[in-house]
């Protein structure tokens, strides 16, 4: 348990606990000159001085802050200086063990008590404490609560489903990991018991040191009931348990590419009773080696000969069902992009709607391995001698 000192602020910056607002300002600012970082570069010594006397010069000038130390012997943000008075008054009436002050709930019991082979903590000192401070205050006061039912987090996993069922639709799976109610303990988190706490020996009280105070708070572990139960074994107080799943989901026919699909309640577990979250998944579509799918569009490569381009013809062609003729217009170029209306994949968005084929046409030189092909090509050359790179010396 980090736990820390009080500091004589007045040690600190030498001056003495009658000191006016004037005198500590003077005494500070000596000590500041002296100490400052910029003055003393890479001096860890004087850094750490510079910040105890800056701390000390935070709560002496602040006449508010002085006085709640002055009752108390430490500074806190969460006291205000009233209680310090009504603390320190009761105090000095009291003597003996002292009287109990409630500061918002907790028991100042045993102030003034000094506890032997009190340390301070590594990182400790002013900043350790507050953060007790505040921390027991904060969380003492939520973990009281009952904890109510709590729905399970969601989970998103990107599903890779096959070109095919992505087309036509149908079933796919894929393997998750899902936080599941502990099937030993039914998300109890425990079992057997109840038995005393062993945080607090079933006393439902700890005890935080602060400076010179004990705090007696409400036990952590067993929320101040001083009672508690076994873990669960299996899922080791948690009440849940991943689990490998394999999970089958419907895909409607034309699914494209990135689409979420929603399974409600197949994502975590919940606690407490609290439902399930959902699972969503992002599917991704799977390739085809000769169909490129875009959106609803097929895309796809089609080879086409010299005479086919240039005389035009009918050229079977594959699409998503089955073979389809595709006119060729004479005098087609390589590169040329050919529609095939509603060849496309069914719309999942739009019952009844399809998209296209877009064939590119890609037109095949032949490689001339006789005589009289050659021949017939430079016939063909000198019937047509129009200069292909003509247009592009015109555009210079
Ligand atoms: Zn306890
Ligand atoms: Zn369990």
């Amino acid at each position: 348990m980090a736990t820390t000192t009080n500091k004589d602020y007045y040690a600190t910056l030498g001056v003495k606990k009658t000191a006016t607002a004037e005198e500590i300002r003077k005494a500070f600012r000596k000590l500041a000159r002296k100490y400052h970082p910029d003055v003393n570069p890479n001096d860890k010594k004087a850094e750490e001085k510079f910040k105890e006397i800056s701390e000390a010069n935070d709560i002496l000038s602040d006449e508010k802050k002085r006085k709640v130390y002055d009752q108390l012997g430490f500074y806190s943000d969460q006291i205000d200086p009233a209680q310090a008075e009504a603390y320190a008054r009761q105090q000095s009436a009291g003597g003996g063990r002292g009287p109990r002050v409630d500061f918002g709930g907790f028991d100042f019991s045993g102030f003034g008590g000094g506890v032997p082979g009190q340390q301070e903590g590594a990182g400790g000192g002013w900043g350790s404490f507050k953060d007790i401070f505040s921390g027991i205050f904060t969380g003492a006061q939520h973990e009281r609560q009952p904890r109510g039912p709590q729905p399970g987090s969601d989970l998103e996993y990107q599903a890779t489903v096959d070109f095919w069922t992505a087309i036509r639709g149908g079933q796919a799976r894929i393997q998750i990991n899902r936080q599941e109610t502990c099937p030993t303990c039914h998300g109890q988190a425990h079992t057997g018991g109840p038995m005393p706490c062993p945080e607090c020996n079933g006393t439902g009280q700890v005890t935080q040191m602060g400076g010179r105070m004990k705090f007696n708070i409400p036990c952590p572990r067993c929320n101040g009931t001083g009672r508690t139960a076994n873990a669960c074994a299996t899922c080791h107080g948690e009440g849940t348990v991943t689990r490998s799943e394999t999970v089958e989901f419907r895909i409607k026919a034309g699914t494209r590419d990135g689409q979420r699909i929603r399974l409600q309640g197949k994502g975590n577990a919940g606690a407490n009773g609290g439902a399930a979250g959902d699972l969503f998944l992002i599917v991704r579509t799977g390739a085809h080696p000769v169909f490129n799918r875009q959106g609803d569009d097929i895309h796809l490569s089609v080879p086409v000969t010299v005479a086919e381009a240039a005389l035009g013809a009918k050229v079977e062609v594959p699409t998503i069902d089955g073979r389809a003729q595709l006119k060729i217009p004479p005098g087609t170029q390589s590169g040329q992009k050919l529609r095939l209306r509603e060849r496309g994949v069914e719309s999942a968005q739009h019952a009844g709607t399809r998209g296209d084929q877009i064939v590119t046409v890609n037109v095949m030189v032949p490689h001339l391995q006789d005589e009289r092909s050659r021949e017939i090509m430079r016939e063909l050359a000198t019937l047509n001698p129009d200069d292909p790179r003509k247009a592009l010396f015109e555009k210079l």
